[in-house]
């Protein structure tokens, strides 16, 4: 199979590459020349974790090229994915698909036989009718179909993911179109993957309704944990009663400062539009984008709540500005809400990243970097754990607490255990679990309080 992918992001990139490993030979076309470039030379411009080794197996393997030249990529292909961002629209809900547009209209120019053009960008309901408008506006007389292919993949594991998916869904009422499909994923389906064909439609609302589900999960755990904090119960044992349950499963009931990323919050504000659009509102999801939202910031009000409410002239050290680990997207990540809220409250930061301190340097003002987690802590008047990194698992607590010039750890992803804390003598605030002083009185005056 010949394939083309528009598009080298996150999604196009991982896709791409997998698609060289399946056997396919795969040409990525990108508007970003200096991406290109760095690509053309096997390096790789995100942090995805195994994508280099990847990569340059592919390259070496005449399987994958890059190029800007979009009817490179396009001509002579069996299947052409479009996978562009639809980022939400500033002032609005919706999704913006002016790049899912603009590269319809490119592949339209550039088609010849039959092509089954794919959407693998995450779009609203009817994007791949409107997709399919403007390729036969541009092109009359082009052969193809337009199919829903959304992607499931998580940043961080993404190849995994990507090889080794729950499923992989296909929106198409055409035959013709279902036939290349299934050579595209044939790897797959020898390994018994579940390929589920539905309706465009269908495979739209799938990918919109499934991130919302987890977000509405997390959304939920997140609420449960500030009654646990009101009540003295603890939120990850709540997490595993009810997760224990087969009908609700244990993921995605991680307590923390709110959902981020790429995807779960333009995905909920698209579909929460969608619901208005249509006339079917979302209104549970649309709880969930607003409890989320607040959350980030209160999330600040915590930090600060911990230094008895006045942060003026402290020094906080965050651990982590990512949204998650194992990727260096800043895309709507907490911190970008949490950090400036502590500088306007008169903090000044220290932060450090394994990996996203280059994406987030230009997001974030005022911020001083460490080189590694002691060296933020160090001096810091209260340190706070924002994203759950492997190496902030497993710090040398004692030396963290030596350097610091406070006692203060706010953990808002509960990387440790408030006994062990306890043992520290420190004051760890942690999410929906009984908060630990290391003043003992400080435990019965804050209880009764
Ligand atoms: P991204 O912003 O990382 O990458 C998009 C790329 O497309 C950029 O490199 C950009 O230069 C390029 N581009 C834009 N218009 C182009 C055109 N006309 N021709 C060639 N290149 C063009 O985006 P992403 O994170 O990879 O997301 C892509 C889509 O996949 C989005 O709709 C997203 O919601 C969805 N998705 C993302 C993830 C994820 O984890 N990132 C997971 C599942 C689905």
């Amino acid at each position: 199979m010949r394939i083309g992918m528009v598009g080298t992001g996150y999604v196009g990139l991982v896709s791409g590459v997998c698609f060289a490993e399946f056997g396919h030979t795969v040409i990525c076309v990108d508007k970003d020349a200096s991406k290109v470039e760095r690509l053309k030379n096997g390096e790789v411009p995100i942090f995805e974790p195994g994508l280099d080794a990847l990569l340059k197996r592919q390259i070496d393997s005449g399987r994958i090229e890059f190029t800007t030249d979009i009817e490179k990529a396009v001509k002579g292909c069996d299947a052409v994915f479009i996978a562009v961002g639809t980022p939400s629209r500033r002032y609005c809900r919706d999704a913006d698909l002016s790049y899912v547009y603009g590269a319809a209209r490119e592949i339209a120019q550039n088609l010849d036989g039959y092509t089954v053009v794919v959407n693998k960008s995450t779009v609203p309901v009817g994007t791949g009718r409107e997709v399919e408008d403007i390729i036969r506006a541009e092109n009359p007389d082009a052969d193809f179909d337009v199919a829903s292919n959304p992607e499931f993949l998580r940043e961080g594991a993404a190849i995994d993911d990507f090889m080794r998916p729950d499923r992989v869904v296909v929106g198409t009422s055409s035959e013709r179109a279902q036939e290349v499909m299934r050579a595209v994923y044939r790897p797959l389906f020898i390994n018994e993957t579940p390929i589920l064909f539905t309706k465009r439609e269908t495979a739209e609302v799938i990918k919109y309704a499934g991130n919302a589900f987890l977000a509405t999960k997390i959304t939920f755990i997140n609420e449960i944990a500030d009654l646990c904090e009101q009540v003295g119960a603890d939120v990850q044992q709540v997490a595993k009663g009810i997760g224990l349950d087969g009908r609700i499963g244990r993921k995605f009931l991680h307590a923390g400062p709110g959902y981020g990323g790429s995807c779960f919050p333009k995905d909920t504000l698209a579909l929460t539009r969608a619901g208005q659009k249509y006339g079917a509102p979302q209104r549970i999801v649309e709880a969930v984008v607003s409890v989320n939202e607040d959350r980030k910031s209160r999330m600040a009000d915590k930090i600060i709540s911990a230094a008895n409410g006045d942060v003026r002239g402290k020094t906080i050290g965050v651990l982590g500005v990512a949204f998650k680990p194992n990727t260096d997207d800043m895309r709507d990540a907490p911190a970008l809400t949490i950090i400036p809220v502590l500088q306007q409250a008169g903090a000044k930061i220290v932060a450090y990243d394994p990996e996203a301190m280059a994406t987030a340097k230009p997001l974030m003002d005022g911020v001083a970097w460490g080189n590694d987690a002691y060296s933020a802590a160090k001096g810091a008047d209260i340190l706070v754990i924002l994203t759950e990194w492997n190496e902030f698992r497993a710090l040398d607590l004692k030396r963290i607490r030596d350097d610091m010039a406070g006692r203060i750890i706010v953990d808002l992803r509960n990387v440790y255990k408030p006994e062990d804390m306890r043992t520290l003598g420190v004051d760890y605030i942690s999410i929906g679990r009984e908060a630990v002083y290391a003043d003992a009185s400080d435990n019965v005056l804050k209880a009764s309080a």
